[in-house]
């Protein structure tokens, strides 16, 4: 009976965590969602306003680090399956202060496996008892991987080679799960996803970065030549591939997700002033008078691309946003909430 047993969120209050939770709910109705995070700077409860008030929602503020209470929550909620995105998620903050990373991102998901793996021991759902219901989800990057040439993709099997204090401590994190698979027997699951984008995003990251700086008449940086390629994934369909990998994704494995959009930074920023040129013009120009180059982040990979077949093949998911329909919606989100900020101030 998984009536009062419940699925254990991390990061629920950050951005893809956020856009999750109320999609899960809907694809799951009954399933209990217990969201554990420790509203940093990038966690915002407000993310999370359509569902605070929902039956089957709890949120808990606290740290994936603190083993009493990650196995209190366990205890109390009868957890029977984690979903971990909580995370430091910035590599330009990683650069600039690589520790709460190792904390967080290694400490904190060890934390998590070590309390799972020990409570479901005993518990009736047990892989070890024959059963898959515990089941493990360690949310991840393409970062992993390292850098690519011109050509190639990631595929599940393409050596980790992470070049940022954020993506080694990522692929940490991904290693340690791995052993808790092969060591305990653990039901682990891994996805690895490129580069999201979509409403809620931390102000801090590209998109809503060249949006925000946009609308605000100032100065929009790209780093470098602005030639580095990232594959784009509209956060939602990342979400529904979180949502078919947890519950049918074969124990153990690895599914890379990405959405065949891959695309400098240059481009993106081009892309964004034309819409916004259209949907909110200036008094005189475009906004692409205001991008600037500015100093490149050390170490910057040049390209990552992602080899998602395995995810289409096994689970028949594929991205339903292409990347010009996800821009335009991320677009008048942010006008909107733009529009709603400047009325308040009014
Ligand atoms: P985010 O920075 O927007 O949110 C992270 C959330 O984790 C925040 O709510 C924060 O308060 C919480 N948190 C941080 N430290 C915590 C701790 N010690 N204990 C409990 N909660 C804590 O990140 P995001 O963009 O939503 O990314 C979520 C996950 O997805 C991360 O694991 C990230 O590595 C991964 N990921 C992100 C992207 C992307 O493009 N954003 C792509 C692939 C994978």
């Amino acid at each position: 009976n998984l009536k009062d047993r419940s699925i254990l969120i991390t990061g629920g209050a950050g951005f893809i965590g956020s856009n999750f939770i109320p999609l899960f709910l809907q694809n799951n109705p009954g399933v209990k969602l217990v969201n554990l995070d420790l509203l940093t700077y990038a966690g915002n409860l407000e993310n999370l306003e359509q569902v605070n008030a929902h039956p089957d929602y709890t949120f808990v503020k606290g740290d994936i680090c603190d083993r009493e209470l990650v196995r209190e929550v366990f205890q109390k909620y009868k957890i029977t399956g984690v979903i971990n995105f909580a995370a430091e998620s910035h590599v330009d903050n990683s650069i600039a202060g690589p520790e709460v990373f190792i904390r967080t991102n290694v400490n904190g998901t060890f934390t998590l496996l070590d309390v799972a793996y020990r409570y479901w021991m005993d518990s009736p759902f047990s892989p070890k008892k024959g059963q898959e219901e515990n089941r493990f989800h360690h949310i991840s990057t393409d970062e992993v991987y390292g850098s690519l040439g011109e050509k190639g993709y990631f595929t599940e099997r393409t050596p980790y080679a992470p070049n940022s204090p954020y993506s080694a401590s990522k692929a940490s994190s991904d290693m340690l799960v791995r052993s808790y698979r092969h060591t305990y027997g653990l039901n682990t699951l891994i996805t690895n996803c490129s580069n999201n984008y979509g409403p809620r995003q931390h102000q801090e990251k590209l998109i809503p970065t060249i949006i925000r700086k946009a609308l605000a008449g100032e100065a929009i940086p790209i780093y470098g030549d602005g030639k580095n390629v990232r594959d784009w994934l509209y956060v939602k369909d990342h979400c529904r591939a979180i949502d078919l990998v947890f519950k049918q994704g074969r124990p153990g494995e690895v599914y890379n997700i990405g959405g065949d959009a891959e695309k400098n930074n240059i481009s993106i920023a081009k892309l964004i002033c034309e819409h916004l040129d259209k949907k909110q013009p200036k008094a005189s120009g475009s906004y692409k008078d205001q991008i600037e180059f500015v100093q490149d982040r050390p170490g910057h990979d040049r390209r990552y691309a992602i080899d998602a077949s395995k995810i289409k093949k096994e689970l028949g998911w594929k991205a339903r946003e292409s990347f010009d329909s996800g821009i335009l919606k991320t677009i008048d989100w942010y006008l909107a909430l733009n529009n709603e900020t400047i009325n308040s101030k009014q």
